[in-house]
């Protein structure tokens, strides 16, 4: 099967946030990371200051004499942090699994929401117009059928970004660039290759497998199959400390959907109560399944709202569930939910009315459709 990847890559990140606390910094030469009197480095510089040379870990005195007209502020981290925590909900919410790589960029696993690659690029730019609309951010967008290529691919026209690389063209793609453009490839890689007469990413997949392992070792071996376009890399949703899960393997294997049903809805209670017993509330819920030949496969879904309710969660994964049945045939050996992203009940709202309760399940049905469809698919009458 043809997967869809995304790579999803705020441009300048740190230097847009700080423009949106200030928006007189906008459109000018910004470095972030303190007084150029004192001894630090830039730690982000927007594409203004950049033009003059300027980039990231260089002494904040140098990015001065660089450009002397520069505009230097202070690193906030927790306003990254806050940014940061808003964008990967973004995501959540339009991708069934996510994997953060930093605070502001992320793979994405679209297979199942774009079953033909070509309607991929109207979801990424979706997906780009509400990171505009709902955060202020612009963001750079790699599609490709593996995760390498798409992130050489969101970095290929960046700021503001939408680049697709379709199946078969993966080497094609990257043939022309340096060899430095391939993730993995530092400074120091980077001397060892040319040495060995590399200097693009298609003299790396030309190389033999001789010549790399023997310099490189299994590490040569590795580039020299990301060079080719080849990676079989899963994307992998974000280890969560936190979280609580239940699961259950059946007597028979089964395609029994009652029976699928019952099973989740019991796992479902249990875990509302162990998250009861506990005072928490679970914001992510995340599905298992494992099939008749023992492949694995998780789906994760956001709640709108940080939930300890056993329908919400049922919903959320019966939802997920009714996904992975249609996407594959085989029978089911076993079943797991887990709930993550917990935290205390801080939340003012009285969770147990039902008029919350029927809002959060609208929302939630609205938020799946959206998902599949695209944004503005459905709306509630009150939002139109
Ligand atoms: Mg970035």
């Amino acid at each position: 099967m043809i997967r869809c990847i995304f790579h999803v890559d705020l441009d300048a990140f740190f230097v847009s946030v700080e423009q949106l606390h200030d928006p007189s910094l906008k459109g000018k030469p910004v470095i972030v990371g303190g007084h150029p009197g004192t001894r630090g480095v830039v730690a982000a510089a927007s594409y203004e200051a950049r033009s003059h040379g300027v980039h990231s870990a260089m002494p904040l005195v140098q990015a001065q004499r660089l450009c002397p007209r520069a505009i230097f502020v202070p690193t906030h981290f927790g306003r990254y942090v806050e940014a940061s925590g808003r964008f990967m909900e973004l995501l959540d919410s339009m991708a069934p699994v996510t994997e953060p790589l930093s605070l502001d960029e992320a793979f994405l696993d679209m297979t199942d929401v774009c079953p033909d690659f070509k309607e991929s690029r109207e979801y990424a730019q979706s997906l780009k117009q509400r990171v505009r609309d709902e955060l202020g951010l612009v963001a750079s967008v790699g599609v490709a059928p593996c995760k390498i290529v798409a992130k050489v691919a969101s970095d290929y026209d960046k700021p503001d970004g939408l680049v697709l690389v379709l199946p078969g063209e993966e080497a094609a793609f990257l043939a022309g660039l340096p060899a430095g453009k391939l993730p993995g490839v530092g400074p120091k890689t980077g001397q060892i290759l040319r040495e060995l007469g590399v200097e693009t990413i298609g003299q790396l997949a030309a190389l033999s497998p001789g010549a790399a392992h023997l310099r490189l070792g299994r590490y040569g071996d590795l580039l020299r199959q990301h060079a080719q376009g080849i990676d079989n890399s899963k994307v992998e949703p974000r280890g969560e400390a936190k979280s609580m899960s239940r699961e259950t393997t059946f007597q028979t294997d089964t395609r029994d959907v009652s029976l699928l049903h019952k099973t989740l809805r019991s796992m479902c209670e249990h875990l509302a109560r162990d998250l009861h017993s506990h005072k928490k509330r679970a914001a992510t819920v995340t599905l298992k399944l494992r099939y008749e030949d023992f492949q694995t496969v998780t789906r994760q879904s956001s709640l709108r709202e940080q939930s300890d309710m056993a329908g919400t969660f049922f919903d959320a994964a019966s939802a997920l569930l009714w996904h992975l049945l249609s996407a594959n045939e085989q029978r089911i050996r076993l079943i797991g939910v887990r709930v993550s992203r917990l935290s205390g009940p801080e939340c003012q709202l009285d969770m147990f009315s039902p008029e919350v309760q029927r809002t959060q399940n609208l929302e939630q049905a609205i938020a799946r459709i959206n998902r599949r469809f695209g944004e503005g698919a459905i709306r509630t009458g009150r939002s139109i």
